[in-house]
């Protein structure tokens, strides 16, 4: 993920579009920002991965990170889908040429 990056955050049991503003280059800290309040949040929710698993700081709660095919709508919570940005069901990589 990097910064610009449009993902579907999972919460709870809450779902919401977000955007990545904030990605650490090992992946490890990220913030996403979405509009609104969303898992006690206004506008922005920091996460930390530990043991592969993004949990928000102030609950220390899971968080699953997501991403919406822009052709077919499909959301992928595969990791290796959201890092390659790739869709399993149209089987494309998203690039800035086919958004
Ligand atoms: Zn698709």
């Amino acid at each position: 993920m990097k910064a610009g990056d449009e993902v579907v955050l999972h919460f709870g049991d809450q779902q919401i579009d977000a955007t990545v503003v904030i990605a650490s280059t090992n992946q490890d800290s990220i913030a996403l920002a979405f509009d609104g309040i969303f898992g006690g949040y206004v506008g922005v929710m920091p996460l930390l991965r530990q043991d592969g698993v993004y949990r928000d700081l102030m609950h220390h709660q899971a968080a699953n990170i997501g991403i919406r095919c822009p052709h077919c709508q499909r959301i992928s919570w595969n990791p290796h889908d959201v890092d390659e940005r790739y869709c399993g069901g149209c089987h494309v990589f998203f690039t800035e040429d086919n958004y």
